[in-house]
């Protein structure tokens, strides 16, 4: 007979591994799931070609030294790969999460170009400095000597705060002004926590509180304090206010309740995500929870409004466009995430006015891209007799944004504008029609990206610093 194994009791008890806390257990979830990202990034940064015509840096509007951060990641060499990448971008890990690399860098990959999927350049950028922050490699850009003159900075969105890092670590004495109680303009108020997380935006004011900028918030320049007492009060003056003007739309019912702005709804929901109480949400105005929302619009406001409401628990989320797919002027990687999650959108249709008070449908005309106008582009045009009803209980207006009329607000008639309400001020310099008073970011391009107002931030710190200097040397004469 065939001899028996002997059987082995095991004391489980005793060969199980001990008992530890959550915390310990997700410490080590998190060292495995550091290893893993690190492992992704150097694997993704390894594909880089090092191609020496690297179209991605000349579309990246700050020129970042891409394939340089590409190579040191995929060496493992993760700080200098942040030194390199810090270098150029003030908010590294913001623009990596939110530009829109598909318009930007990775569209122009080379590799992209030939068919094999772009190098993930933005979410690479997003590791590297969030390595950086984990890892204490990131520092207030304190100055090595301070100077005795001053600037103040209107608005403290990414265009705002750009210049106040670059002029502070000058040694420059740099107050922002802000209408808003918290610092971060759209980055704080406008773009939703689940494409960038607040307290992301939120260390970076910090830092920047901790390198000696003064915040002055809750302060609407124009009826708080006017310009010219900002003006009087420093060496120059930086205007980077952004755009808040909703474009409204011109139909019968559109003040129906339930018909709401995007800005509005958007900065409602960001409001909440920090934990304040915001009335109209707890009233169910700007709530989407069971409700069916139609969104109209196409841009990226329009596409962040659909995939709120989605995670606000809404029954179901429309979007009407009047033009089709192929020429949406939002990202289409952010159409994509909208369809994935469950958005319906209905091109080819615009709203015609709204029924109900509070709202109960939107008035739908179908359109259909007719010839092409001075621009190329194709404009839609009404196909009579197919108009239908879109039931909604909320509908969301993102039509875009137009400036404030900053001269008649402001008092300041010197401050020159363009045909369209933005400041004019030099592409280059960023200097206005008013002697040491700059100007950047949306208010200057008209609704734009968060890059470019870090890059249009970063160049005027650099000219309101050669015109400090100017001025010293002017009176040292
Ligand atoms: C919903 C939404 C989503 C977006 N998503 C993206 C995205 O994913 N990626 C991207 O690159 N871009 C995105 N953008 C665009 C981007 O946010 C802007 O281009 C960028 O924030 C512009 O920066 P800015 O500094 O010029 O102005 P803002 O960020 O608008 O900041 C301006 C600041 O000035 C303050 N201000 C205005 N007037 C006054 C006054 N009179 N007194 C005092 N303070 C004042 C405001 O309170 C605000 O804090 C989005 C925009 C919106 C609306
Ligand atoms: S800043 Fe934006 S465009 Fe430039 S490399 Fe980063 S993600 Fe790309």
């Amino acid at each position: 007979m065939a001899k028996q194994p002997m059987l082995k009791f095991v004391d489980v008890k005793r060969d199980m591994p001990p008992k530890r806390d959550a915390e310990e257990r997700s410490h080590d979830f998190d060292e495995i799931y550091a290893e893993f990202a690190k492992a992704k990034a150097a694997e993704q940064a390894s594909r880089c070609s090092q191609c020496g015509v690297p179209f991605c840096q000349s579309h990246c509007p700050l020129h970042n030294n891409i394939p340089d951060w590409l190579l040191m990641t995929a060496e493992g060499r993760l700080q200098e790969a942040y030194e390199i990448s810090q270098a150029t971008n003030t908010f590294p890990e913001i623009c990596g999460r939110i530009c829109p690399q598909d318009r930007l860098c990775e569209g122009n990959c080379v590799i992209e170009n030939s068919g094999h999927e772009t190098v993930t350049i933005g979410a690479i950028e997003k590791y590297i400095t969030d390595t950086a922050w984990e890892n204490g490699w990131v520092k207030p850009n304190l100055p090595y000597a301070e100077r005795g003159d001053s600037v103040g900075i209107i608005g403290a969105g990414p265009g705002g705060l750009a210049a106040a890092d670059r002029l502070r670590q000058a040694g420059v004495q740099v107050t922002v002004y802000d209408r808003y109680d918290r610092a971060g303009g759209l980055l704080t108020y406008g773009i939703p926590g689940f494409k960038l997380e607040k307290d992301v935006v939120m260390r970076r004011i910090q830092q920047l509180e901790a390198a000696g900028v003064q915040f002055v918030l809750n302060c609407n320049v124009g009826e708080d304090l006017s310009f010219q007492a900002i003006s009087g009060q420093h060496d120059a003056v930086l205007i980077a206010t952004g755009v808040y003007k909703s474009r409204d739309l011109q139909a019968p019912g559109v003040g129906a309740q339930g018909v709401v702005r995007a800005i509005d709804y958007l900065t409602a929901n960001n409001r909440v995500g920090f934990g304040d109480t915001v009335p109209e949400f707890e009233s169910g105005e700007l709530n989407a929870e069971g409700k069916r929302v139609v969104v109209i619009g196409g841009g990226d406001t329009a596409m962040d409004c659909l995939r709120t409401a989605i995670r606000q628990g809404a029954t179901s989320v429309k979007c009407l466009y009047r033009r089709d797919k192929k020429n949406m002027p939002g990202s289409m990687r952010e159409v994509q995430n909208a369809e994935e999650e469950g958005v319906e959108f209905v091109w080819q249709t615009a709203p015609n006015g709204f029924i109900g008070d509070p709202v109960e449908g939107v008035k739908v005309q179908k359109m259909h891209l007719g010839a092409p106008d001075a621009t190329g582009r194709q404009s839609p045009e009404v196909i009579e007799g197919a108009d239908y009803t879109e039931p909604a209980d909320l509908v969301i207006m993102a039509l875009g944004f137009m400036p404030e009329d900053l001269p008649t607000l402001w008092d300041e008639g010197a401050l020159e504008v363009t045909r369209w309400g933005t400041i004019k001020a030099d592409f280059k310099t960023h200097e206005t029609a008013i002697d040491g008073v700059f100007a950047v970011g949306d208010i200057v391009r008209g609704a734009s990206l968060v890059v470019w107002a870090i890059a249009d931030g970063r160049e005027a710190a650099d000219s309101i610093l050669s015109y400090l200097n100017e001025a010293a040397s002017v009176a040292a004469e």
